[in-house]
């Protein structure tokens, strides 16, 4: 099949698994690599990838653009931290040309913050609307513990250049049990307070990491009990198109999101798929089932052998995945790092 790499709007989605899902979204890692070092994310001695394993910007444009030809309407461009990747920001140029033929309805990313000062105004400039920024605590000390070597008044600053350039920001927090627990009505009346809807993660079984998974996780369903001791949580049907489950808060008039791969399973509306800054495509964020894009990529200049891989590991999409946390599964569910897959 020949598509051609700026595509125009498509009908319908072409892209469509075995359970009959379209995928329309598509989390592109851009670096495994990050200024922080999170607890729950990384190892305190992380070994990155070689640089050549990576794909360069021409590649993962030509990548990205493969899957809006065929029908992808959003992309979320992630890492590691995509704004360490060196020009990163000629990747969003060149991406905004799908947003200008209105193949593309959203262009948008997640970051740790720390160099949005810098990016917010280009971001704009290259149609980025909303974005996400982690945050999962609001007190300095607990910031560097956390994130080992984050400063949050340079993310507080990148929120407000962020908000200041005209983005629409969503914060993300990790749930982390005993550590800020006592913290998630803060959390809420800072990005309420600020236009921003805040949203829970559970912590996932991604990857080695130093300390134990079950001393981490803290179900959301025991976060929002918490949570309505102080705000009256109405659901809503509101949805970016992500996994997230959002209520309104009556005292503050904001959202609050829930992303519960563990307590709940999201997986039958699942639209998304994953590709590493290596170019492998992860069908489903728990699986291990995955399909090389980059050698198809790096065989040839035009995309039909890029196009036959994509084809054929949609066709694989597996129905959902299989998270355990409990005392007795010491092993990560999946092998690999948050990081090298992409939040
Ligand atoms: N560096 C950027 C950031 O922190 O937003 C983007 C990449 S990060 C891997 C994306 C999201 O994944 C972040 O919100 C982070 O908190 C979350 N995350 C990382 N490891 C996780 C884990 N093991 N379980 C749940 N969420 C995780
Ligand atoms: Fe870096 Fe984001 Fe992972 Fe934290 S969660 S270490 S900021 S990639």
């Amino acid at each position: 099949m020949n598509v051609s790499a700026t595509p125009s709007v498509k009908a319908s989605p072409d892209l469509v698994d075995p359970f009959g899902r379209a995928v329309t979204y598509v989390r592109v890692s851009v670096t495994d690599r990050c200024d922080f070092r999170c607890v729950y994310c990384m190892s305190e001695e992380m070994q990155f990838l070689p640089k050549r394993d990576l794909l360069s910007l021409e590649e993962l444009d030509r990548l990205c653009s493969a899957f809006v030809a065929r029908g992808t309407r959003k992309l979320r461009i992630t890492g590691g931290e995509p704004l360490v990747r060196r020009d990163i920001m000629t990747l969003f140029r060149r991406l905004s040309r799908h947003l200008e033929t209105g193949a593309l309805t959203e262009l948008t990313l997640t970051t740790n913050g720390s160099l949005l000062s810098r990016y917010a105004g280009e971001l704009v400039d290259c149609g980025v609307k909303r974005i996400n920024v982690s945050i999962d605590t609001l007190d300095p000390i607990k910031f560097r513990e956390i994130t080992r070597r984050g400063d949050l008044s340079v993310v507080l600053a990148g929120l407000d250049a962020a908000q200041n350039a005209g983005l629409s920001v969503k914060i993300n927090a990790v749930a982390l049990k005993g550590v800020n627990e006592a913290e998630v009505f803060d959390l809420v009346k800072f990005a309420h307070g600020r236009g921003m809807d805040m949203t829970f993660i559970e912590v996932m079984p991604l990857g080695e990491v130093e300390r134990e998974r079950f001393d981490q996780y803290w179900p959301l369903s025991e976060v929002r009990d918490k949570l309505a001791e102080q705000f009256t949580l109405a659901p809503t049907d509101y949805s970016t198109g992500g996994p997230a489950r959002y209520y309104t808060a009556a005292e503050t008039g904001g959202r609050i999101g829930f992303i519960t791969p563990l307590t709940h399973n999201f997986c039958e509306s699942c639209n998304r798929v994953r590709v590493t800054c290596t170019g492998t495509l992860y069908m489903c964020l728990g699986q291990e089932d995955a399909a090389d894009l980059r050698a198809p990529l790096r065989a040839a200049p035009t995309d039909e052998a890029l196009h036959e891989a994509i084809e054929a590991a949609i066709r694989r999409k597996p129905r959902g995945h299989d998270f355990i946390i409990d005392r007795d599964t010491r092993q990560p569910a999946v092998a690999r790092h948050m990081s090298v897959t992409g939040g």
